[in-house]
């Protein structure tokens, strides 16, 4: 066994036998981290807090055969705003599923990683909650391989500005043109406006984030178009997406 530190953020947890748990960490050096927190379910544990969903630490692990197990832990930010707020957690926790459920163990990112932790940090100050949740789904996408073409019809190339009627394939993975979209029936309408922001979101710096100025139609059809793509990527539903819903319809 060897011994070795690494910041990480908690992306999820499971409930052992007796008091411990499994923490599934993201972490910068060595990507996603299965690691056993033994004792952690003890209200006393000195685990406690560092193990609790989106908490930021510098985490000493034994690295085991199968899983790793946390020896030290000692917290840089506990992002408790992300769990005391239910619409920070809403998003916050939409943010850790995805993470968790694009990424395979022991895969080093170290720009994904970044991304996280700028993305928690964006959500814990609570300015521009959906817009910051935007910026982090196409950031991902485009450190994952999968950035929508926006330039031209994803099919057969005919440039945005002779397209008509634009839509948006998750199964092509881009925009396509009103010929094309006859070949997935769940493409959906986009507006050239909400393409443009969309470039713009792959491009911005994350501080320049709260200049943006989007309009609610635009954020509209981003909130629709954008977890459908992820969830047409990874061919499964991402769990927290209904609450988020469920929160976001009511206000
Ligand atoms: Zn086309």
């Amino acid at each position: 066994m060897s011994l070795y530190k690494t910041e990480a953020i908690v992306l999820k947890y499971y409930e052992l036998k007796e008091a411990d748990k499994i923490i599934v960490l993201y972490t910068r050096q060595h990507g996603k981290v299965q690691a056993v927190a033994n004792g952690a379910r003890k209200t006393k544990s000195r685990l406690a807090g560092s193990v609790e969903l989106f908490t930021y630490s510098d985490f000493l692990l034994y690295q085991g055969k199968s899983l790793s197990t946390i020896s030290q832990t000692e917290i840089i930010n506990s992002f408790a705003s992300l769990r005391d707020d239910l619409f920070k957690m809403a998003y916050a926790s939409y943010v850790v599923e995805v993470v968790n459920e694009f990424t395979v163990d022991e895969e080093k990112n170290e720009p994904l990683f970044a991304l996280l932790l700028a993305t928690l940090y964006m959500l814990d100050r609570g300015e521009e909650l959906e817009l910051a949740t935007r910026f982090f789904e196409l950031r991902l996408l485009n450190l994952l391989g999968y950035r929508p073409q926006l330039d031209a019809c994803v099919d057969c190339d005919l440039d945005l500005a002779k397209i008509d009627k634009v839509k948006f394939s998750s199964k092509l993975g881009g925009v396509v043109c009103a010929d094309c979209a006859l070949e997935d029936q769940y493409a959906m309408r986009i507006n050239k406006g909400t393409v443009a922001t969309m470039e713009r979101l792959l491009e911005i710096d994350y501080k320049k984030l709260d200049r943006l100025k989007v309009p609610e139609s635009t954020r509209q059809q981003l909130a629709k178009i954008l977890p459908n793509y992820l969830q047409s990527i990874i061919e499964k539903k991402l769990k927290s997406l209904d609450f988020l819903k469920t929160l976001t319809m009511t206000n």
